[in-house]
């Protein structure tokens, strides 16, 4: 079965063909950086990396790139209450940016370009595009006439005359009402850029059309963003690109978004669902696996029990696999990750569209099984089982061994490794307390582990312990 993927712009799944054989280029809209990120912002984030690795994992060597939105009325207007340089707030909550991507195990970006560092090659097309008499400046400002471009509309489905206006200044001024704005003439003490129309600051988007050309030329493979982006945003960014004789995405995809009582996640509902405030309360391995659960085109309800809940599904299959590592020895070769042990079913489900909760359900049943020969000690299942976990969990930036989890302190194998170092050495000397008969001694070590939450269990294959959650 080829890689199939579901197209907005043509409404099927179908086919991916990359342009250059084994190669992806892809584009996604990142952040306007008006504030730090709650969860609902970086979902994009983390499809488009499940993305991207389900491609890496299918053998495209990827050139991912991700903007940074670094100027915009709001960030004008909020640095301006703060009395600091827009660039000085863009720059604080691009990093809360970078540190929510980082954090949720998202691959860095092959390049990051910011808005502000591309303002000649927006000046370069929209010359284009008024030398095409698809663009006209307006005392100082630069529009896109929509009219001109056949096909005005159809990415997001609409007729031009059902269009609301463009809520851009100088109605009267433009050809049309819903012509958009791709430069806007500078208002006093508003930082501007100087072009041959005047001094000006560019729209949200041109700058998407120019950096996406820049990076992976008038053709590439893959455009990407949330739902919401569909119209105006790319439904523009089109206009532009093809306006200017470029063939701009083969493909356009669109997650959907993270919802709270069904409602898009916004700001309004304060700092609690901050990516930086909710990885105070919940293991950002565990954030990730709820994120990447759901498909990426599927509206995904948050709540804090919702996450919670995905994190037992996680752990399951991380206790799955610590618990067979142990029996198996244990030996860091075990963890290499071996690609072909995937099972075939989770490599069809992820083919067709990204298909995660189908996958997911593979997982789920390798691990039952691996669970099962767990108990029965039948090793060469066991160890099957955990390989093929191992593999799958990779594929989703969910392998619990990978440097990151570890760094992050979360359920982390660092940490782990040395917290259990620890436990085996007061447990071998409860052992021996107890074979000289000194109980109270022995009980005080189980006592006092079991007080920072840790249970020692007597099994059959000796004494192990388990953190309580
Ligand atoms: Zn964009």
């Amino acid at each position: 079965m080829p890689l199939s993927l579901y197209d907005t712009a043509s409404r099927t799944v179908r086919e991916f063909v990359p342009i250059a054989p084994g190669k992806v280029g892809i584009y996604l809209c990142g952040a306007t950086v008006q504030a730090p990120p709650h969860v609902g912002h970086i979902r994009s984030g983390v499809s488009f990396d499940v993305l991207r690795r389900w491609l890496m994992a299918r053998g495209y060597d990827v050139t991912f790139i991700r903007n940074v939105t670094d100027i915009d009325d709001k960030i004008i207007h909020d640095a301006g209450h703060e009395d600091i340089p827009y660039w000085s707030l863009a720059m604080r909550n691009e990093r809360a940016f970078s540190r929510a991507y980082e954090v949720l195990g998202c691959l860095p970006p092959t390049y990051e370009p910011r808005a502000t560092g591309h303002i000649p090659e927006m000046i370069e097309l929209m010359e284009r595009l008024i030398e095409r008499n698809h663009g006209y400046a307006v005392r100082g400002d630069v529009y896109f006439d929509v009219r001109s471009f056949e096909g005005y509309g159809s990415l997001s489905g609409q007729r031009i005359d059902d269009m609301l206006a463009s809520p851009d200044s100088a109605a009267k001024e433009k050809r049309d009402p819903r012509d958009f704005a791709m430069w806007k003439s500078a208002k006093p003490g508003e930082p501007f850029w100087q072009t041959p129309w005047g001094p000006g600051r560019p729209g949200w988007h041109v700058e998407c059309s120019a950096m996406a050309g820049k990076y992976l030329g008038e053709q590439f493979d893959i455009h990407g963003g949330g739902l919401d982006l569909i119209f105006p945003h790319h439904e523009n960014e089109i206009a532009q690109s093809k306006a200017a004789g470029w063939a701009f995405a083969n493909f356009w995809m669109h997650n959907a978004w993270v919802t709270t009582s069904g409602e898009k996640m916004s700001k309004s509902l304060g700092n609690s669902l901050l990516v930086d405030e909710v990885v105070k309360r919940i293991a950002p391995v565990e954030l990730r696996y709820y994120l990447v659960s759901a498909h990426y085109r599927s509206m995904l309800e948050y709540s804090d029990a919702a996450v919670a809940e995905a994190g037992q599904g996680y752990r399951r299959i991380e206790g799955f696999l610590q618990r067979s590592l142990e029996m198996l020895g244990g030996g860091s070769e075990l963890l290499a990750v071996d690609p072909a042990l995937r099972p075939q079913e989770f490599d069809d489900a992820m083919d067709n569209d990204l298909a995660v909760p189908q996958a997911l359900a593979v997982l789920h049943e390798v691990v039952r099984r691996g669970n099962a020969a767990l108990a029965e000690q039948r090793m060469a299942e066991m160890s099957a089982a955990f390989g093929a976990t191992l593999a799958m969990l990779d594929v989703f930036g969910l392998n619990p061994w990978d440097p990151r989890w570890a760094s992050e302190g979360s359920t982390g194998t660092q940490a782990t490794e040395v917290i259990d170092a620890l436990v085996r050495v007061l447990m071998t000397q409860r052992q021996e307390a107890r074979s000289r008969k000194d109980f109270a001694a022995a009980d005080a070590i189980r006592d006092g582990l079991d007080q920072i939450g840790i249970r020692i269990e007597d099994t059959a294959q000796g004494a192990r312990w388990t953190l309580e959650k």
